[in-house]
């Protein structure tokens, strides 16, 4: 689960991590309020959507314009920057040419900049060690300094046992070129953000920049937050926190259903139980000539409603013209599967072809009760039969 900026700054404060002052507004006359409230002169108004390079983005109905991230010299022109962003449509490097609709930002105080840096922090599934990631290339995309100047990120990986030491966080400082006070504030605001890394089971957390001011200080200029959405279930408190706009619908319906649901832009919906086999069930369709149209795990306890639900979510897409559905029945039996099928399917008046493959438990009886139901039901036998069936409908039917 990602956060807003302002959202992902708020928590950081709270376990020690050095932030500006600032406000989130949802109007122009909000974004004036909250400018008057910060010590100026400079304030900085901030677009707040789930991408980034909003500095660099432009706004669909004034592409010559100004960008997402704007400096104010005063109240009035903080309302200004807020009129120009909220209600309109950022187009950013991240967001792709759709863009993102802005429906607040953030009000910050602004800050004097002397060195932009970065620090990122993530699971490093290599090493199964959280891994902290720092360069001197700060503002520009880690995936840039990682294809064009990899000599220039820091890695440092941390073991979970030890945690992070002073001795990690002077490497990556001196690394930084960092020195005086610097070292000592960098330390301070490594082992802050590290702690909240782990309280709050992140999965990612960027700081790109990361500034050194002008003072001295080691500050989070911008701040991005996502979390292992499967930790959320200890962390009740940050559901609040998700954006239902800034999530395609279906997936947002996956998540209140339980299910595991990926979106993606291929024309076969597919139903399977296991990552795995869901896993494998994409690959071969890939192999076959197709893309699926989604990624779906409907969890070891699949039963006929939930079943439904997955039907529903995968027909709600338009670019689906024929669904897959590869169960393997263990604990959930291919028969109940079977029946669950067979509901759906009549329930949502299914109208592109289905190819099923069962196997396991119960699997005659589930093969039976499909062949029974009077539908249009494509069975298979395996894998690879069920994917080239359902390759060959999608073009026919296309
Ligand atoms: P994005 O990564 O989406 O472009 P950032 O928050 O990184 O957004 O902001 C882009 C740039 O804007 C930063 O690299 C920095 O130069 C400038 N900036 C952001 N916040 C402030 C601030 N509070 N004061 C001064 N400059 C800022
Ligand atoms: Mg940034």
């Amino acid at each position: 689960m990602n956060i807003h900026e302002y959202q992902a700054k708020e928590l950081l404060r709270r376990y020690g991590v050095a932030v500006l002052d600032g406000h989130v507004a949802w109007t122009p006359e909000e974004a004036e309020a909250a400018a008057a409230k910060l010590p100026g002169p400079v304030t900085v108004v901030k677009s707040q959507i789930h991408a980034g390079g909003r500095g660099a983005g432009r706004f669909a109905d004034d592409p010559n314009g100004k960008g997402g991230v704007r400096l104010a010299k005063s109240p009035a022109e903080a309302k200004a920057a807020a009129a120009a962003m909220i209600g309109h449509t950022l187009v950013t490097k991240q967001t792709g040419p759709q863009g993102k609709l802005v429906s607040r930002v953030y009000v910050e105080a602004g800050c004097d900049i002397a060195r932009e840096l970065y620090l990122g922090l993530l699971v490093d599934r290599a090493t199964s060690r959280l891994t902290i990631m720092a360069s001197t290339e700060g503002g520009m995309e880690i995936e840039e300094v990682a294809e064009h100047h990899p000599e220039k990120i820091l890695k440092v990986a941390i073991d979970p046992a030890s945690g992070l030491s002073g001795f990690h966080a002077r490497k990556l400082a001196f690394g930084l070129g960092l020195s005086g006070k610097q070292v000592g504030s960098f330390t301070k605001f490594a082992t802050a953000l590290y702690g909240a890394f782990q309280e709050l089971d992140c999965a990612i957390v960027e700081i790109n920049p990361l500034v050194v001011t002008g003072a001295g200080d080691i500050v989070a200029l911008d701040a991005k937050v996502s979390f292992d959405d499967n930790a959320l279930f200890r962390h009740k408190d940050l559901e609040s926190l998700r954006d239902d706009s800034e999530m395609d619908p279906k997936e947002l319906d996956a998540v209140r259903n339980d299910l595991n649901y990926v979106a993606l832009d291929g024309e076969i919906g597919c139903m399977v139980n296991g990552a795995g086999l869901a896993m494998a069930t994409m690959d071969i369709i890939k192999l076959y000539g197709s893309s699926p149209a989604n990624f779906l795990d409907v969890g070891g306890t699949a039963d006929a409603a939930r079943v439904t639900e997955a039907f529903r979510i995968i027909t709600s897409d338009a670019n689906v013209k024929a669904i897959l559905v590869n169960i393997f029945g263990g604990i959930a039996k291919c028969d109940m599967i079977a029946t669950g099928i067979v509901e759906a399917s009549k329930n949502l008046h299914l109208s592109v072809p289905l190819v099923v493959r069962l196997e396991g438990t119960n699997v005659e009886l589930g093969k039976k009760i499909l062949a029974e139901s009077g539908l249009a039901i494509i069975p298979a036998d395996n894998l690879a039969d069920a994917a080239q069936k359902v390759v060959a409908a999608v073009k026919k039917g296309g």
